[in-house]
C-alpha cells in the first residue's frame, strides 16, 4: 500500500462531498481518489488537508453531519467531546416573547 497525495482538486472536491452530508471521511477519499486512498491515513499531505477542512466545515460531534465552519453552537463548555452544530447546540434562552 502506497501513500498518495491530494491535489488541490481533490482536496475541494472531498470538501464539497462532505459539507452537508453525513458521510463518512474515509468514504469519501476514497471516492474522490478512485479507491487510490483508502481513507486519511494512506493520504500523505493529510495535515495540509485539515488545514483546509478545518477552514471549511466541520464534524458535529452529537449529530455527526458536516456543517460550514462558524456555525457552531454558541455554548460548547458542555460539550467535551468536540464541536456541535448550532442545531444540536443548546437553546438559546431568548425565545421569550
Ligand atoms: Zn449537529
Amino acid at each position: 500500500m502506497g501513500l498518495i497525495t491530494l491535489t488541490q482538486e481533490q482536496i475541494n472536491e472531498i470538501i464539497s462531498d462532505l459539507q452537508g452530508t453525513c458521510q463518512s471521511l474515509d468514504k469519501v477519499i476514497y471516492d474522490v481518489t478512485e479507491g487510490a486512498a483508502n481513507g486519511l491515513n494512506e493520504v500523505a499531505n493529510w495535515m495540509q488537508f485539515c488545514d483546509v477542512l478545518d477552514n471549511i466545515i466541520f464534524m458535529c460531534a452529537e449529530c455527526g453531519w458536516w456543517c460550514e465552519a462558524g456555525d457552531y453552537a454558541e455554548v460548547q463548555e458542555d460539550n467535551p467531546d468536540g464541536d456541535v452544530c448550532s442545531d444540536c447546540g443548546p437553546d438559546e434562552e431568548e425565545e421569550e416573547n
